[in-house]
């Protein structure tokens, strides 16, 4: 019984839906009615028996009563009959019904002429009933008795004396007899047939009767395991059996269903959805979208040169290829998202849930990264890249063909473009994601194409204005042009790149600084550390490297560690500043009021300066009063206070009277290249601030 809708089964062979309705022949009362009738019918017989043998002892009796009245009356009549005495005749004929019981009595003589007879009145009765106990009784109603006299030796007939009982009376008696004995029969008939209802519902219908209600009720189709109930009762008995039996077969209904759905909706490869049910997927995870007002990634990814694979390496391989790839997808995803084999080497991946441009970008990027890489299939490794062609929900179609559709566009476009690993369909985010990751994608060769360098600012001591220093801050020359540090910085965060551009940062500054001293203009270079070259790197063999790498001293370079960044991995990061703090390294606490700014943590830093963020000096939050407690906070815990972001005499004047100990910022010195910079800043007669110069 396969394909079912609510509430019914199709029986196929049948051909027709098998609705369970109400009860409409149990099968107790079945067999509690053909026990009934059976017994009737046996109760019956075995009473017409007994009803048989009891008239047969009436009759007897009958017989015997109409024996002992001829016999008592035989010598009054004989006497008559001899005599021809009427009168006598007549006494004895009275004698013989005043014993009662007779109706009838006649005495007639040797030549047959009555002498007397006597019939009493026969009340009207019933005629049916009157006729049934004549019948019973007819042979044994009347009896006749020769009469007889011996005379000188020898016996004369005299006479007959004809009795005739009473059949109304006679029969009262076994009537009576026969009433109690059929309805005793039927009485017993009928309780041993409701007690049979009663036994066989209770143990057998109502049981049957549940089973057939589960059973309509089961949905195969439901992964859920059904089965039927054995009650304790019925285990070891034919119910029993066959409710296991049906529970085995519904077992092998289900697992054939579920492979069958299986085979129906999965690619026999890969193992992942096939286009039907990834399809399915994507509507329901577009429901969702539609209804928690959320985004959808649709990725169609298509293996690059997925033919040469073959041809070189045969089809085995091709096939090991994709598995590996689907196997690389379905982990690279999130729980969310869904992955499916379209056909050939098309995948589908549905990103479910996103919020943001970012969340696209981060999966995109983590199924080209699981796609487009080396596999090893048994002995060799095949290396693989694939083209994405990205289409977002709604704006880039409102239903599941239409999104699979322009996903698949944007990956011809990708593929048409050389170059280009993945395209977005179209719309604003889409856009903004594409170029972020092409950003990204740019960023991670800008090192090899020489397009990172360094700018310098310059920091001044406030009393003096002796230059104490300078900043280093990285630069991407893209296409000639800077891009934005703050955000392609981010980016290098986000992706992990940061430690290659670090890398760069601290060996290029390193060099850079020991060129100043080299030429004999020595200055402290301060280098930014992000927190991924505390946590995932060794810091400190990366930054003795590097020192040894160009012969710097290490009192000539300072690592800056954002506040919120040494919050994070405060215990690590602070035995591994020690370190280098130890080894003559200068350590700073960056942009300090962004994070928890707390006095706790400050104390126990191996930090020499404490760089004010410039939100409390130009930004929003500037404010002199919060100024000079920080100033006052660095003081008392014996650490340089560096205010950043100083724009305007205003507020440079405003800092040396907070005492605050060096000065950074545009007013004394924009960030420029390290050439720029010893000509504007270490060129002797430039040795105190440029105050009010922009270079
Ligand atoms: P930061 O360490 O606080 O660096 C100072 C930032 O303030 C620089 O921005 C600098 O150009 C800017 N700045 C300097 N003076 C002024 C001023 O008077 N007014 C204003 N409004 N801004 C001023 P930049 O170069 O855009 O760098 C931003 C952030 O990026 C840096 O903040 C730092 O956290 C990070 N960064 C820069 N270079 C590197 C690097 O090589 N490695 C790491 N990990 N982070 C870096
Ligand atoms: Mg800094
Ligand atoms: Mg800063």
């Amino acid at each position: 019984m396969i394909g079912s809708g609510a509430g019914a089964w199709v029986d196929r062979e049948a051909g027709q839906l098998n609705v369970p309705g109400p009860i409409r022949r149990s099968i107790g009362l079945m067999q509690a009615t053909v026990l009934l009738l059976a017994t009737l019918g046996i109760a019956l017989a075995l009473s017409a028996v007994q009803l048989s043998i009891a008239a047969g002892q009436h009759r007897g009796a009958a017989r015997a009563r109409t024996e002992d009245v001829l016999t008592l009356a035989e010598g009054g009549a004989t006497r008559a009959a001899w005599t021809l005495d009427q009168e006598l005749a007549a006494r004895v004929l009275g004698g013989v019904l005043a014993t009662g019981g007779f109706r009838a009595a006649r005495l007639v003589d040797e030549r047959g002429e009555v002498l007397a007879a006597i019939r009493h009145y026969d009340a009207p009765r019933d005629p049916l009933s009157s006729r049934i106990r004549e019948w019973l009784f007819r042979d044994v109603l009347r009896g006749e008795r020769r009469l007889t006299l011996t005379v000188a030796g020898r016996s004369q007939f005299v006479g007959m004396l004809e009795v005739e009982q009473e059949p109304h009376a006679l029969a009262a008696g076994f009537i009576r007899q026969a009433q109690g004995a059929v309805l005793a029969s039927l009485v017993e008939s009928l309780l041993v047939g409701l007690m049979l209802l009663w036994i066989s519902s209770r143990l057998v219908t109502s049981h049957l009767h549940r089973a057939a209600v589960q059973l309509a009720d089961a949905r195969p189709e439901r992964s859920d395991v059904f089965r039927l109930p054995v009650p304790a009762v019925h285990r070891d008995n034919e119910l029993g059996d066959l409710l296991r039996s049906t529970n085995r077969m519904i077992a092998r209904l289900q697992d054939s269903r579920r492979e069958l759905a299986h085979v129906a909706t999965h690619d026999p490869l890969t193992g992942l959805p096939n286009r039907l049910l990834i399809r399915d997927q994507l509507e329901g995870a577009l429901s969702r979208a539609r209804r928690s007002g959320t985004r959808v990634a649709v990725l169609f990814l298509d293996l690059d040169r997925f033919k040469a694979v073959n041809d070189l390496h045969g089809h085995e391989c091709g096939d090991a290829l994709l598995q590996a790839i689907a196997g690389a997808l379905s982990t690279a995803v999130r729980d969310a998202d869904a992955v499916g084999r379209l056909s050939g080497d098309e995948f589908l991946v549905v990103g479910e849930g996103i919020e943001s441009e970012d969340e696209v970008v981060q999966l995109v990027r983590r199924v080209v990264d699981a796609a487009s890489r080396r596999h090893p299939l048994g002995e060799r490794e095949v290396s693989a890249t694939v083209s994405v062609g990205v289409a977002i929900f709604p704006a880039d179609g409102e239903d599941a063909d239409a999104l699979i559709r322009n996903a698949d566009l944007a990956m011809y476009r990708a593929k048409r473009d050389s170059g280009s690993v993945w395209r977005f369909y179209s719309d604003e985010m889409g856009g903004r994601a594409a170029q972020r990751v092409r950003l990204e994608a740019d960023l991670a060769l800008a090192r090899g194409r020489g397009e990172l360098e360094l700018h310098y600012q310059p920091r001044y001591a406030t009393g003096t204005g002796v230059i104490q220093g300078c900043e280093a801050l990285v630069r991407w020359r893209r296409g000639g042009r800077l891009v934005n540090a703050a955000r392609f910085i981010a980016l290098a965060e986000d992706s992990g790149l940061i430690l290659d551009i670090g890398d760069f940062v601290l060996d290029e500054a390193c060099r850079q600084a020991a060129a100043w001293n080299a030429a004999g203009t020595p200055l402290r270079v301060a280098v930014n550390i992000s927190g991924r070259q505390l946590t995932d790197r060794d810091l400190a063999a990366d930054v003795r490297g590097a020192l040894a790498r160009h012969g710097l001293a290490p009192r000539l370079l300072e690592l800056e560690v954002t506040e919120s960044v040494l919050i994070g991995n405060l215990e690590r990061g602070r035995a591994l500043l020690a370190g280098l703090r130890d080894d003559g390294v200068v350590i700073s606490v960056d942009d300090f009021g962004t994070g928890y700014s707390s006095l706790a943590y400050l104390i126990g830093l191996p930090a020499a300066c404490l760089k004010i963020d410039r939100s409390f000096v130009s930004g929003p939050n500037r404010s002199p009063a919060v100024l000079g407690m920080i100033i006052n906070m660095a003081r008392s815990l014996g650490m340089r206070s560096v205010a950043e972001g100083v724009e305007t005499e205003a507020q440079h004047a405003m800092l040396c009277e907070h005492g605050c100990d060096e000065v950074q910022g545009y007013l004394l010195g924009v960030p420029v290249p390290a050439s720029e910079f010893a000509a504007a800043f270490l060129s002797g007669e430039d040795a105190r601030p440029a105050v009010g110069r922009r270079s």
